[in-house]
């Protein structure tokens, strides 16, 4: 069922505690976390609790949900202090497109200058 635990899945075992990461905030339906190879000086990942594969089955399935991630990139900006100079936020979604990890995740990106369009 949409949103369900998968054994498989990382960030599932990083929600669950099961797998550690550095996490920066927490809320009853995200966590955001630090990247473990960071492209930035601040890179940090926020992800649903709930399982879903990618951006845009997550908002098919749960458009709320949809919106407390982008909120909680937002939110992670202002902690990190990234929020004045700007930085980017990352849905890669299928593995054309980059995505490794097939649980949603939005990467929050800054601290440094950044190019478009993106490689
Ligand atoms: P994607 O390529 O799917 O958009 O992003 C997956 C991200 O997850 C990558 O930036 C990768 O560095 C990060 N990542 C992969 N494995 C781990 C892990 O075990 N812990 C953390 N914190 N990040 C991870």
């Amino acid at each position: 069922m949409a949103g369900e635990a998968q054994a498989d899945c990382l960030f599932c075992k990083i929600v669950a505690g099961e797998v550690p990461a550095t996490v920066v905030r927490e809320t009853p339906t995200t966590v955001a976390f630090r990247d473990i190879n960071p492209q930035a000086p601040t890179h940090v990942l926020v992800v649903p609790r709930a399982h879903h594969p990618n951006a845009g089955a997550l908002a098919a399935a749960d458009p709320q949900l949809t919106a407390d991630v982008l909120r909680e990139t937002a939110e992670v900006a202002a902690q990190e202090k990234i929020d004045a100079s700007g930085y980017r936020v990352v849905l890669n979604t299928g593995a054309g497109a980059g995505q490794t990890v097939f649980h949603v995740h939005a990467h929050v990106l800054g601290g440094r200058g950044f190019e478009w369009p993106p490689g």
